[in-house]
C-alpha cells in the first residue's frame, strides 16, 4: 500500500497516537483490514487496551489544562497550517482512503475535500466564540458573555466517510480550545491516522489529539468515563441509540448521526433527464453507501411512466477497482455487508416486488473476489416490504408511486428516518408545498443530494439524529462550549441589598 512509512509499522499493524507520540498497541486482539476488491490483508487495525485508554484520556487532560489557554489566534493559525496541509495532500489522501474504502479516486476526493471544508471553516474561530455584551444592565453594570471550551470530547466515527467525518468533529472541538479522542472506523483506520499525522505537522502540541482503536470495549470507556465532557457519534441506528442512551445515562452531552432511508419525489412537470441523472449518482454512487443516498423515487402521476428510462440508465454504470477510470463506483466495504445487501435483495423478490435490475450476480473482470453488487432497481415496490423499509446501504433504488404530491409528502412523512430528502419540479409552488410540509432535516430542490456546507448544520431528523445539537457546521460551537455569563460593577457606588433579587430597580 502507498503510504507513508509513519502511519505503521512494518508487520503493517496500525499506530495508535497517544501522549503525541505514533506508536503500535501491546494489545492481543488485531483486526484485519481488506482491500474491498481483492479481500487482501491491507493492515490490522489494534483494539487499544484500557490502560492505553488511560493514558489517552490522561494526555488530553492535562494537554486542556494548556491548550483552552492559548490564544484564539494562535488556534486558529494550526486550523489554517492544518487546511494548507490538506490541501497539499488532498490526492494522497484520496489514495489512502480510496484503498481501504474500495471508493473510487474522485468519489475518495470529494470525501477528503468536505473534510478539509470543515478545517478551513474552524479557521474562523475567532468570531464563531464570540460572546455577547449588554452595557448598563443597571446602572455603572454591564454584563457579558464568553464561550469557553468544555475539555476532553470523544468521536467515534463510522466505514462509509473516514476523512470527511471525523473532520466533521475534531478540528471544531479543538479549535474551541477542548482536547479530543478519536476511534474511528475499525474497518479504515489509514486515513484518520494519515489526519492525525498532518495535524501535528501543522503544528497542533502533544496531547490535543488521541486516536485509539477499537469496538465496543473501547467504546463504552469513552461512554461512561466521568472525565469525557462529550460524545459525537456517526454510525448505524442500532449502534446510534446505544451510545445517545449510554452517554446520556452517564450525563454526558451526546450528538449521535445515524441511519437513514431517503426519497427523492419526482413530479412530473420535471425534467426527465435531469431527473434520470440525478438518481444514477443519488442511488448508486459510492455503491449506495451513503446516508444520503437516495434509495426511494416516489414517481408521482405521469411521471411513474419514466421507470424504465430510470432503470436503462442505471443499467449502464458498473462497479470497479477505486483506480479504474471507467468505474461509476467500488465494491461494498465487506463481504458481511455483500452478503447483507444480496439478502436484502433476494427478500425484496419474494415479497412480490418486481426487480427490473438485478445486480446480485456481479462480476468485474480481474477482481474476482471483491465485494461487487451491480446496480439494482425495483418496482412495485410497498411500504411492508423490507427492501422498503430496512436501509439497504448498498448500490439498490426502489421506485414507488403516488399519485399526488400530497400522497408523496405522507408516504415520506410515515417513513421513521428523517436525513435527506428532494423534488424534482418546475413549479414553485409544488417546491414550497414540499419544503414546508415534509419532516426531514436536509430538503433539496432539483439537488438529489442536500449535504450542506459546514457554515450551516448537518440536520437529520427522526431516526436519523439524537441529540440537542448537530455536530458539524454552526451548531457546533454550541456543542463544544459552555457560555459563561459575566455582570460586572466597574467602580465603587453603594451595593444594594440583594434580599429582593434586584440590583437596580430605578
Ligand atoms: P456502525 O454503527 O457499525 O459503526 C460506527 C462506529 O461505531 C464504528 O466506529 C464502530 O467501531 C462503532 N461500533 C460498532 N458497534 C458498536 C457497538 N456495539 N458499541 C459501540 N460502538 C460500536 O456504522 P458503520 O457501518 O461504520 O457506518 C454505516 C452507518 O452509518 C449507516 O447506517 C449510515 O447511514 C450511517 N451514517 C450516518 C451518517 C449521518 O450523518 N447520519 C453519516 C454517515 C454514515
Amino acid at each position: 500500500m502507498n503510504q507513508p512509512e509513519s502511519n505503521q509499522s512494518k508487520n503493517n499493524k496500525v499506530k495508535q497516537l497517544i501522549a503525541g507520540e505514533f506508536e503500535v498497541s501491546q494489545c492481543n486482539e488485531w483486526i484485519a483490514v481488506t482491500n474491498p476488491a481483492t479481500q487482501e490483508v491491507i493492515c490490522e487495525t489494534p483494539c487499544t487496551t484500557m490502560d492505553e485508554m488511560e493514558r489517552a484520556l490522561e494526555s488530553a487532560k492535562t494537554a486542556f489544562t494548556t491548550w483552552k489557554d492559548t490564544p484564539v489566534p494562535v488556534r486558529a493559525r494550526v486550523m489554517l497550517q492544518y487546511q494548507a496541509l490538506l490541501k497539499e495532500h488532498h490526492d494522497e489522501l484520496a489514495t489512502i482512503l480510496a484503498q481501504e474504502t474500495g471508493k473510487t479516486f474522485d468519489d475518495a476526493k470529494g470525501d477528503v475535500w468536505r473534510g478539509i471544508e470543515v478545517a478551513e471553516h474552524a479557521c474562523n474561530i475567532s468570531s464563531m466564540m464570540m460572546g455577547e455584551t449588554v452595557e448598563n444592565v443597571a446602572r455603572a453594570i454591564d454584563t457579558y458573555s464568553y464561550t469557553q471550551p468544555l475539555g476532553v470530547c470523544a468521536g467515534i466515527t463510522p466505514f462509509n466517510f473516514p476523512a470527511m467525518i471525523p473532520l466533521w468533529m475534531f478540528p471544531l472541538a479543538i479549535a474551541c480550545g477542548n482536547t479530543f479522542i478519536l476511534k474511528p472506523s475499525e474497518q479504515c483506520p489509514n486515513t484518520p491516522t494519515r489526519l492525525a499525522e498532518l495535524l501535528i505537522e501543522a503544528g497542533l502540541p502533544q496531547g490535543v489529539l488521541q486516536v485509539v482503536h477499537g469496538r465496543k470495549e473501547q467504546v463504552d470507556f469513552l461512554l461512561t468515563h466521568e472525565d469525557i465532557k462529550t460524545i459525537s457519534f456517526v454510525g448505524s441506528v442500532a449502534v446510534g441509540q446505544y451510545i445517545y442512551k449510554t452517554g446520556t445515562d452517564n450525563l454526558k452531552r451526546v450528538q449521535s448521526f445515524a441511519g437513514a432511508k431517503n426519497h427523492m419525489v419526482v413530479m412530473p412537470d420535471a425534467q426527465k433527464k435531469q431527473v434520470v441523472n440525478s438518481l444514477v449518482g443519488a442511488s448508486c454512487g459510492a455503491a449506495g453507501q451513503r446516508c444520503m443516498a437516495i434509495s426511494v423515487a416516489v414517481l408521482v402521476g405521469e411521471a411513474q411512466e419514466w421507470a424504465d428510462d430510470i432503470k436503462n440508465a442505471i443499467a449502464e454504470i458498473r462497479p470497479g477497482a477505486w483506480d479504474d477510470k471507467d468505474a461509476a463506483y467500488g465494491p461494498l466495504i465487506s463481504p458481511q455487508a455483500k452478503e447483507r445487501v444480496l439478502g436484502l435483495i433476494q427478500q425484496g423478490k419474494d415479497d412480490g416486488a418486481t426487480c427490473m435490475l438485478d445486480g446480485s450476480d456481479c462480476t468485474v473482470e480481474g477482481f474476482p473476489d471483491g465485494n461487487w453488487v451491480g446496480p439494482t432497481v425495483f418496482t412495485d415496490v410497498t411500504s411492508e416490504m423490507s427492501i422498503y423499509r430496512e436501509e439497504v446501504f448498498g448500490p439498490v433504488l426502489c421506485l414507488v408511486k403516488a399519485d399526488t404530491l400530497e400522497e408523496a409528502i405522507a408516504i415520506i412523512n410515515d417513513s421513521p428516518y428523517g436525513n435527506g430528502t428532494s423534488i424534482f419540479t418546475a413549479s414553485g409552488a409544488a417546491a414550497r408545498r414540499f419544503q414546508h410540509e415534509i419532516e426531514v432535516g436536509q430538503v433539496g430542490i432539483n439537488v438529489p443530494i442536500p449535504v450542506p456546507l459546514p457554515f450551516f448544520s448537518f440536520t437529520g431528523w427522526k431516526k436519523s439524529f439524537y441529540g440537542d445539537h448537530h455536530a458539524y457546521g454552526k451548531q457546533a460551537i454550541r456543542f463544544f462550549t459552555e457560555t459563561k455569563t459575566i455582570t460586572a460593577r466597574w467602580f465603587d457606588s453603594d451595593i444594594p441589598s440583594a434580599l429582593n433579587m434586584t440590583i437596580d430597580l430605578k
